[in-house]
Order: structure tokens, then C-alpha cells, then sequence
């Protein structure tokens, strides 16, 4: 049998391919894909800006179901939500092996990201068998090591594609609730005002958490009219267009909003330098600010020293996820439904990725993704 698969093959290079469909060995899993995300860094690795291993079957944030496995998978990939691996349970995968020896695995293992030598589709390419490491593809091989999470029942699959971009949103709302608790008490009663530059998939999923996480006061800043309704349907209280307002027509709106005192927490999510000084400077006194929208080096920010100083301000970077369990806490939040989650999606069939990934005709879809079959 042969399995089709999306390969990049040199930067700016697709090609839809056909691959031996491969036999797990007694250590390893074969998962059917159903559906498969299309990330801001699926992007990056094809255009050459981050490093990848040419050719690579890029795609991560899937939604598959258990097609075969070796005799004691059980023992060497591990199952989060589920007490065995299954033929067909419904499952997406933490993308990220982590290797359980560097220093960062044995000091900080809840923190997977951190691992310096974790293995990704990106890293192990698509040269040799069995291929299908990644996620634009029929099926997916799972190596030892690999982490696969069991979707909740009442998830549909359509939405649980946002799983993955809506872990590293929540993982950053915990991590502020933590920190928050610390000094000001219940950690779902976030009595602030959340700034977010960005509605992308991240930036949107982190107003949605923010609003279920109780946030007094949302602010969504977008250059892009449509994003910033939608913004207010998962949550938002106000909206700013980057393209109607200059920094400090911002910074003066987000002071009224906040009685003159400014934001508890910024969220850079959309990858412009600029936007950190700006953040900084429409904190209130101790306030976080998270950058995670800097996946890739986009040069130096500008800050003013004094405003950290004297306003006693946090600048915390925040990449990905730390682990599987966050990525099944992300999927719960997703099966209550509180939030109409499936206007973030738009999907496309596995041929036509010329014209969204290279044209970008994605009908301004928050998370584009491929429907597999
Ligand atoms: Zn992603
Ligand atoms: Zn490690």
C-alpha cells in the first residue's frame, strides 16, 4: 500500500508524494491521519528560515487515529489519558521526542520544550524508511519515545486541530496564574486587564483563554478588521486597529481603558520588535509581559531601562508547551465548547497546497489545516 504524503523537498519546494506504507517495529506506532494544522512554523521551515533537515514532511498539530503498532509499543510510547495503546483510539501527538538525559530533562522534565536535544519531524527529515515523520501526510510513524495523547469523547475532530496552538496560549495563561497567585490571591479571578498585539491562531486562542481563565478586561490589537471581530466573539472586551492608531494613540486608549493605571499583562504574539517597548510602556507597575511571538530572529527591540526599573516590570519569554499533560488540558478546555472555536478553521484537501501554502488563499483563516480524508 502506498501513502500519500506532502514533502518539502528545498526551501519554497512542495511536492505531494507517494511513500511505502511502512511496518511499525516492535518499539514504534503507525497513526491514520485525519486532519493536519497548518502552523506559522510549518511555514518557516519550508521557506529556509529556521533550520530543517531537507527533505521533511512538515505538519504537526494532528488529529489521527491508531492504526498499528510492535508488540511492546506500550512499553517505548507513552499514552496520556488512556491506560494502553488501542487499534483506532483517537489520538494527536506531543511533536516533540525529548531525549530524558541533557541537563534541562533531568533538572526541569515538565518543561519538554526546554530539551536540547529533542527530535522533531523538522530534525529527522523524510530521507530514509520509514519516511512519515510528519504531519501532511496519510499516516504518521511514531518513534520510540513519542507521546500520544487520547482526545476526550465529546472533542469534535474538526476542532481538536487547534489543540497544539491552544496548549502553548494556555500554557502561558498558567504560568501568569501562577506567578499572579503569588501575589495577588485566586488565580481564576484575574482581576487585570490582558493586552494581546496579535490574533493569529496563538493570539486568539490566548484571548480565549484569558476570557475562560476570567480575565476582567480583554484588549485585542490586530491590523486586520475581520480578526478583531472575531476577537470579540471569543472574548474581547475592546479592539484596536494597529493600522487606524499610532503608539501612542494605543498607549493613551489602553490607559483610559484602565483608570490610568495600564495593563497587567501584554501578550506579544505578533513577532514585531517594536511592539516590546510599546507593551512595556502601557504596563502597570509589576506587570508581565510574555513574548512568544518571536519564533524566528527578527532583530533587536528597543527598551527604555528606566520604565523597567521604576515600574518594576516583568518581560517573560514563553515558547511552545511543556508537556503532554498540558496539551490534554488544552483539549478538555476545547471539549466544553464554550466558545465557537470552529470559525478559527478553515480546511483544504492535501492537493491544494499550492495556492495556501504559496498563495496564501486561506480565506483569512485563522487556522488553516488539511483534511487528510
Ligand atoms: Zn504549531
Ligand atoms: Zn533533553
Amino acid at each position: 500500500m502506498e501513502v500519500l504524503a506532502l514533502e518539502c523537498t528545498g526551501i519554497n519546494q512542495l511536492e505531494l508524494k507517494k511513500f511505502e506504507k511502512p511496518e511499525p517495529k516492535n518499539d514504534s506506532a503507525l497513526l491514520k491521519i485525519k486532519l493536519s494544522g497548518i502552523c506559522g512554523t510549518d511555514i518557516h521551515g519550508i521557506e529556509g528560515k529556521r533550520s530543517v533537515k531537507f527533505p521533511f514532511i512538515p505538519g504537526h498539530e494532528i488529529v489521527a487515529f491508531v492504526d498499528s503498532f510492535g508488540k511492546d509499543a506500550d512499553k517505548f510510547i507513552k499514552i496520556i489519558n488512556g491506560p494502553e495503546i488501542k487499534i483506532g483510539d483517537r489520538v494527536t501527538i506531543n511533536p516533540r521526542i525529548v531525549c530524558g538525559r541533557c541537563y534541562y530533562c533531568t533538572n526541569f522534565p515538565m518543561n519538554q520544550e526546554m530539551c536540547i536535544n529533542s527530535i522533531t519531524a523538522t530534525s529527522i527529515g523524510s530521507s530514509n524508511y520509514p519516511y512519515l515523520f510528519g504531519g501532511w501526510a496519510e499516516y504518521i510513524y511514531l518513534l520510540p519515545g513519542s507521546e500520544i495523547i487520547k482526545l476526550p469523547e465529546n472533542l469534535p475532530d474538526k476542532n481538536a486541530t487547534l489543540i497544539e496552538p491552544y496548549t502553548c496560549a494556555v500554557g502561558c495563561i498558567d504560568r501568569y496564574s501562577h506567578i499572579h497567585n503569588r501575589i495577588a490571591g485566586d488565580a481564576f479571578e484575574i482581576n487585570d486587564t490582558v493586552v494581546i498585539y496579535g490574533v493569529g491562531a496563538i493570539g486568539m486562542l490566548m484571548v480565549a483563554g484569558f476570557y475562560l481563565a476570567g480575565a476582567k478586561n480583554i484588549i485585542a490589537i490586530d491590523t486586520i478588521k475581520e480578526k478583531l471581530v472575531l476577537a470579540k466573539e471569543f472574548g474581547a472586551n475592546h479592539t484596536i486597529n494597529v493600522s487606524d492608531t499610532n503608539a501612542n494613540e494605543r498607549i493613551k486608549i489602553i490607559k483610559e481603558l484602565t483608570e490610568n493605571l495600564g495593563a497587567g499583562v501584554v501578550i506579544e504574539s505578533c513577532g514585531i520588535p517594536e511592539m516590546i517597548n510599546e507593551g512595556i510602556s502601557l504596563l502597570k507597575r509589576r506587570g508581565i509581559l510574555f513574548e512568544i511571538g518571536h519564533l524566528l530572529d527578527a532583530g533587536q527591540s528597543r527598551i527604555n531601562p528606566y520604565v523597567l526599573c521604576r515600574n518594576e516590570i516583568q518581560i517573560l519569554g514563553h515558547y511552545a508547551y511543556p508537556s503532554s499533560q498540558s496539551m490534554l488540558f488544552a483539549a478538555k478546555l476545547l471539549e466544553r465548547g464554550e466558545l465557537p472555536y470552529e470559525k478559527l478553521l478553515k480546511f483544504f484537501r492535501l492537493d491544494q497546497y499550492k495556492e495556501v501554502i504559496f498563495d496564501k488563499k486561506t480565506e483569512n483563516a485563522i487556522k488553516p489545516a488539511f483534511l487528510i480524508y
